[in-house]
């Protein structure tokens, strides 16, 4: 069934509706009133409500007597009256209504009194005879377009009611805790209430559903369960020798999660865990050495990481380890070659090479693990929501280290990660110059300038960045362009290259690696793109109005820079320093403490950023404000957790399938 079978509806409201996010007729069910209106209790004129619009019942005692506005508009008032009081109605360029209205008569009027003096005054009520679907119901309300009629929703819904096939509902332990109706009745209620009350249970039970719904979908019906039992890697002197090897001494935190993991994985239960540490906090050490001690003992490890680039750092870096023990590795890139690729998944296969290192092409089809251990994945928040979850789906019975540096507070990562334990590298080794925050408006600019100009002089390199986002990219991509010029005129006999999403593959790795080099001096560059190498040599990185970024976004951009010998600097620029705007800002020069900055922003900007930050691929919500919802997301995910091993398959099978109605038209990764 297609929106085009509903009767009105032609390809021209199709169009427009399309705009309204509506597409197909599961769109149409699930599309949210804004509020709902009352046009069906009757108030009288002694207990007349201001309130808001009300129903009242009055008969027409004289009129019209036409009249024009100081402002030139035509209106009409007639006087009118209940058992109680009189009122008047004004009708404002409505001439032909006077065709409509027969003095005597009674007439139900809907719309919002207001007192001028002792006199009652309505002005353009809907008026009606009869009542009918449109007077004398609870209505809702939905955004619109133009050209497009509550009418026009009210009744494509109702039709789309009709004809849908909503044998969808959430399982029954849910059902029952809650004491849900099943789905379609919930719509029912919520496009066609018979009261207020109804109206608002429905969208409450709307809310929950989807907040089900998105957290089933972004973990993966919540399959990981956490306690099972699962391979045992006995304790072995590995960690000495591994810590004594070491050039530096382990942060305490370090130390700590090294702790756990090794508790973990000599436990019988399966190791499930998620490191959070910014980015330099030392987590690839942490996860060499979970790698070494499973290795060392006969397990193969497989290390997942989201890009080429970090799958070979992450290698060049632990081979060394392991060649030191003499356990075998291999690394699959997209330049190893088929022959070399399969001669690498046969030992894989035969369990000769124990530990395998590689992008998500790892966890493909023709890789098949001899008694895989351990998986470990890095930088996890870059891989997407289905991605991830057919890597865990795939890998239910081996340990699991997933590491992310995009640290977020615990009750959010509760509902992308509820599954797995958690642990957190706060501490910064020791010797890191922290990045200098700075907080200034445009009328700086010339001095940021010269700033700049210093430090490429000094033998340095800058960013500049320019915010992108979805919903005005065309817009922000001239002015990235534009701003590229003015950096190129500015900075005359200096190399200034631009990256932006629409840079091809090959001209963003030709201008990365020149970067890199030193040959580019600035890199002026919106945010669509990761930059995925580290310049140690880049000192200063400009943010554009800031003020459009998250907390946790500036952070992660100012962490391009700091990660060399030199002082680092991270500059600001907003002209946009309301004084909400300002307090959020001025955190970023407060404090470069990655879990932080993310709770100031849960507090600021609600979750929506950072959930989509730590996850790509969320969906689209319709019925909940990340913000003032929330607590009924964490609660969904927390209902999960405990019940989702009683689901039976049928009751799986239709979540599923109202992942696809809710869901499937409008997965994008931006939240409300
Ligand atoms: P990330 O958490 O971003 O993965 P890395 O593990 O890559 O960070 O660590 C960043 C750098 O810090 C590396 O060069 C690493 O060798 C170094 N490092 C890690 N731990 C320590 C430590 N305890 N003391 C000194 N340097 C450390
Ligand atoms: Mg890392």
């Amino acid at each position: 069934m297609s929106l085009s079978q509903i009767k009105g509806l032609g390809k021209k409201r199709i169009e427009l509706l399309n705009k309204l996010n509506i597409t197909n007729i599961y769109d149409l069910v699930f599309f949210k009133p804004n509020y709902y209106e009352d046009r069906k209790t009757l108030y009288n004129l002694q207990n007349y409500n201001l309130e808001s619009s009300a129903l009242y019942k009055v008969k027409i005692v004289t009129g019209p007597i036409r009249n024009v506005s100081k402002k030139n508009l035509k209106y009409i008032i007639y006087n009118a009256e209940d058992a109680y009081r009189s009122i008047e109605i004004i009708f404002f360029n409505l001439p032909w209504i006077s065709n409509f209205i027969k003095i005597g008569r009674s007439y139900y009027i809907f719309g919002q009194i207001k007192k001028n003096g002792n006199k009652l005054q309505i002005t353009n009520p809907m008026i009606t005879e009869n009542l009918n679907n449109d007077i004398g119901e609870i209505v809702p309300i939905y955004p619109l377009t133009k050209g497009i009629t509550q009418k026009v929703i009210r009744d494509s819904v109702y039709q789309a009611l009709k004809f849908v096939d909503l044998n969808l509902s959430l399982p029954k332990t849910i059902r029952d805790k809650y004491n849900l109706p099943d789905t379609l009745t919930i719509l029912k209620f919520l496009h066609f209430p018979s009261d207020i009350n109804q109206a608002k249970t429905a969208m409450q039970a709307m809310k929950y559903l989807e907040s089900f719904i998105f957290n089933m979908m972004i973990t993966n019906n919540g399959h990981f369960s956490k306690k099972q039992d699962g391979i045992i890697i006995k304790a072995s002197e590995i960690e000495d020798k591994f810590i004594k090897c070491l050039p530096f001494s382990l942060t305490d935190d370090q130390i700590n999660v090294i702790n756990k993991i090794k508790e973990e994985l000599e436990s019988e239960n399966i190791m499930k865990l998620l490191v959070q540490g910014d980015v330099g906090s030392g987590k690839t050490i942490v996860s060499q050495y979970a790698c070494l001690k499973t290795a060392y003992t006969g397990y193969q490890v497989a290390f997942m990481s989201p890009t080429n680039i970090l799958a070979e750092q992450n290698y060049n870096k632990t081979k060394l380890f392991l060649d030191r023990f003499n356990i075998t590795h291999a690394y699959i890139s997209s330049k190893t070659s088929n022959k070399e690729k399969s001669k690498i998944i046969d030992q894989v296969r035969e369990g000769k090479i124990k530990c395998l290192f590689g992008t998500h092409a790892l966890i493909s089809d023709k890789v098949k693990f001899n008694n895989l251990g351990l998986l470990i994945i890095d930088e996890q928040h870059r891989f997407g929501v289905k991605q991830r979850n057919k890597i865990l789906e795939e890998n239910k019975y081996s340990n699991l280290l997933v590491m992310s540096a995009t640290p977020i507070p615990r009750t959010l990562a509760l509902i992308i990660y509820g599954e797995l334990d958690m642990a957190e590298i706060h501490q910064m080794p020791n010797g890191r110059k922290p990045i200098k925050t700075y907080l200034v408006t445009k009328s700086d600019e010339q001095k940021i300038f010269e700033f700049v100009k210093n430090q490429i002089e000094l033998g340095r390199q800058a960013y500049f960045v320019c915010p992108l986002i979805e919903e005005s990219a065309k817009l922000d991509l001239i002015s990235a362009t534009e701003y590229f010029k003015k950096i190129k005129d500015e900075f005359k006999n200096l190399n200034v290259a631009l990256l932006t999403g629409k840079t091809s593959e090959e001209d963003k790795d030709g201008v990365m690696s020149k970067f890199r080099d030193g040959d580019i001096h600035i890199l002026v560059s919106t945010t669509v793109i990761e930059v995925g190498v580290d310049v140690p040599n880049a000192s200063v990185i400009v943010i554009l109005d800031a003020h459009r970024f998250g907390l946790s976004q500036l952070h992660q951009l100012r962490g391009r820079v700091g990660r060399g010998q030199y002082e680092s600097y991270a500059i600001l620029l907003s002209d946009n320093l309301n004084t909400n705007t300002f307090t959020r800002l001025k955190i970023m020069e407060s404090t470069t403490d990655g879990f932080k900055i993310s709770e100031e922003d849960l507090k600021f900007r609600g979750p929506g950023e950072l959930l989509g930050s730590q996850q790509h691929g969320i969906p689209k919500l319709k019925f909940l404000d990340m913000k003032n919802d929330f607590n009924l997301l964490l609660q969904s995910k927390k209902d999960i957790i405990e019940y989702s091993k009683y689901f039976s398959d049928e009751e799986i099978i239709k979540i599923e399938e109202l992942k696809e109605v809710l869901f499937n038209s409008n997965t994008t990764g931006v939240l409300n």
